[in-house]
């Protein structure tokens, strides 16, 4: 590789697919949007028209590309995405062959992660831990200098179950972390405890500070699960940090304050890791999938 190499980026996300012309100094050169397809086949074929048009002047080293749901870095393949409608899709392998041009395979979450670290708020550390809250909640995690994927299984944090006889989940589950502290759970059970509906996270928050005593307690119950999820994988894997990205980290100090104060009342003698807000915004898994693709142009898998 070159210092001259340019890779496409692209982050297929549930409802549009971000994309970008990179090069190995990570900067980006030309950016593109779309609305996501539904199904493998059509996702396979935007992916090529978007390498068709990033790669029209200029020719493209790699593809990455990352995807949610349970994606196998190793082998390429998507193994499962309910929202995307595709089960064991060989991505990878039908992208390269679609494009003409070698296409990696990643986890949007994971490739997140590994963004924040090299380029982002984790840089510097060795240990960490990348959760975003949306719609839903995962985690990225790097230990050791390497992303952590579990043949694609690792980082599924929010179906652990904090409310064992709590609402039901997408997943099939009841009580998941996800029911509780997701930007999607805390809007609907403010909605659902006051009778006034809000849309958005964020508006619960601006009625916390506004001193709502309804707020607070779906604000409170929120950060007690998360935290209580948080202090399982200090537990467990030990981070230096947490970056804490997606929609909800919007909320910044209103969030991350009340999030140390009570992860801290359940440590004792555990490192306590770093609680930072994500500084890549919504750009995180498209510059994680360039990072994907410029890192197998370097060490060829
Ligand atoms: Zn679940």
């Amino acid at each position: 590789m070159n210092a001259g190499s340019l890779v496409a980026a692209i982050d297929v996300g549930g409802t549009f697919t971000k994309a970008a012309l990179i090069d190995a100094g990570h900067r980006v050169h030309q950016t593109v949007r779309r609305p996501t397809p539904y199904g493998a086949d059509a996702v396979v074929a935007m992916v090529a028209d978007i390498v068709a048009e990033l790669g029209a002047s200029v020719p493209l080293a790699a593809v990455g590309v990352v995807v949610p749901g349970l994606v196998d870095e190793a082998t390429g393949v998507a193994k499962l995405s309910v929202n995307l409608g595709w089960r064991d899709a060989d991505l990878a392998a039908r992208m390269t062959a679609k494009t003409g041009v070698q296409t990696f395979l990643g986890h949007d979450v994971r490739a997140g992660a590994l963004a924040e670290w090299e380029l982002g708020a984790a840089k510097g550390f060795h240990e960490v831990a990348f959760i975003p809250i949306g719609t839903g909640i995962a985690a990225g995690f790097i230990s050791g200098g390497r992303v952590l994927t579990g043949d694609g299984y690792a980082g599924e944090v929010g179906h652990i179950t904090v409310e064992p006889d709590g609402e039901p989940c997408t997943c099939g589950n009841r009580g998941c972390l996800e029911t509780v502290s997701s930007a999607r759970a805390l809007a609907r059970r403010y909605s659902a405890l006051t009778g006034t509906e809000v849309t958005t996270a964020l508006e619960v928050r601006d009625r916390l500070v506004a001193g709502d005593p309804a707020a607070a307690k779906v604000w409170a119950d929120g950060v007690d699960a998360f935290a209580r999820v948080l202090a399982m994988v200090v537990n467990t894997l030990g981070p230096e940090v947490v970056v804490v990205g997606g929609g909800l980290s919007g909320a910044g100090d209103d969030l991350l304050d009340p999030l140390r104060a009570r992860l801290a009342g359940l440590l004792t003698f555990q490192r306590v890791p770093k609680l930072v807000q994500a500084s890549l915004g919504d750009q995180a898994a498209c510059l994680g999938a360039g990072l994907l693709a410029l890192h197998n142009l370097r060490e060829p898998t």
